[in-house]
């Protein structure tokens, strides 16, 4: 009999991806918890519900009543994906990022409490360590945790959470960190699909600063790749980072998109930088590596190229 697993936030950039990897990869049944925010993708969610292997909920993962639909079953594992995830919108109000970041988190963790779940991966971020100087060694999984901006704190704080029910109860908790992701179903808002957007309409292409921002961009197939092999065979109550290993500025980033867009630089515009912008991240992967023998298979060339074909593609088919 195929067994069960819960992901919340599966209708979003990552977790929608991660679906996708499961259903291609495992033969696991999916239940998804989402509440469907303006990050979503509800289409794919009404395609998806025709297999199967899937079943929906739309749920808040803050609402008891929500969850409790959810578990109705013992799942293998829960991959926690959910949370508010923009950190320009957090700046502007961090409501909901301290009830879905945080409160979401706790939550689930009663539930694991419980014996819902063989376990619980907690997909976090390298921005709980903060910012590097150009002449820092990446992020590593000792690294201290020291947020900057209130996303980021809200991540950290779940991270705490997560890890003192480890330590306290001893739960069956896992946390990853990952970089900045990149690649299909990412919301119009974040960097990448901006650019891509921006430049498709002759738009100006914001660059906030001096553009000098460094990021180690991941593509999100090798991303969830790590996560279901951290699901496998990770170590209960460890830390694993996961990088793609390719820093880029920020004005690089842009320049090559528009390059491949065939597009000129000067629909480049500088805008004021965003408060408390982290200079640089950049993630060890070295344990994720040697531990558990994760290796990326994308190439850097052709997965930024295959992305921003698929962005424009999916404009073009919605008209936007
Ligand atoms: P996203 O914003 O694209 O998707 C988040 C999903 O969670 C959406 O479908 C939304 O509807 C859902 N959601 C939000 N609040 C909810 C709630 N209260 N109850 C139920 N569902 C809710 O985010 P993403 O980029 O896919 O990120 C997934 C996870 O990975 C997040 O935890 C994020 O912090 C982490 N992460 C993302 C990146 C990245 O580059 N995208 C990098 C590092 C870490």
């Amino acid at each position: 009999m195929s067994k069960d697993i819960l992901v919340t936030g599966g209708a979003g950039f990552i977790g929608l991806n991660f679906v996708y990897y499961l259903l291609k990869n495992t033969s696991y049944n999916i239940t998804i918890i989402d509440s469907l925010t303006y990050a979503s993708h509800p289409k794919e969610i009404f395609k998806l519900i025709s297999d199967s292997r899937i079943r929906f909920i739309k749920g808040n993962i803050t609402n008891d009543k929500d969850l409790q639909i959810a578990m109705d079953r013992k799942y293998e594992g829960i991959i926690h994906f959910a949370a508010e995830s923009h950190v320009d919108k957090s700046i502007e109000n961090a409501d909901d990022f301290i009830q879905t970041n945080i409160v979401g988190t706790y939550r689930l963790l009663q539930y694991l409490l419980k014996g819902y779940a063989k376990k619980m991966i907690h997909i976090s971020t390298d921005e709980v360590y903060g910012t590097l100087k150009l002449n820092q060694s990446p992020f590593t999984e000792e690294t201290p945790i020291s947020p900057n901006n209130p996303y980021s704190a809200t991540k950290a704080s779940s991270d705490l959470l997560v890890r003192s029910y480890y330590e306290t109860f001893k739960l069956p908790l896992i946390i990853t960190r990952c970089s900045n992701n990149f690649g299909p179903f990412q919301h119009r808002e974040k960097f990448i699909p901006t650019i891509i957007y921006s430049a498709l309409h002759n738009k100006k292409v914001p660059v906030y600063g001096d553009g000098m921002q460094v990021r180690d961009w991941l593509f999100v197939e090798d991303h969830c790749r790590a996560i279901f092999l951290i699901f496998e065979k990770g170590t209960l109550g460890e830390v694993y980072n996961i990088g793609g290993g390719n820093e880029k500025s920020n004005l690089s980033m842009v320049k090559q998109i528009l390059n491949l867009m065939g597009k000129p630089d000067s629909l480049i515009e500088y805008v004021e930088d965003r408060k408390g912008h982290d200079r640089r991240y950049a993630i060890d992967s070295t344990k994720l590596q040697r531990e558990l023998g994760w290796v990326q298979t994308s190439l850097w060339d052709q997965a930024l190229e295959d992305t921003v074909d698929w962005h424009i593609k999916t404009f073009k088919e919605h008209s936007l």
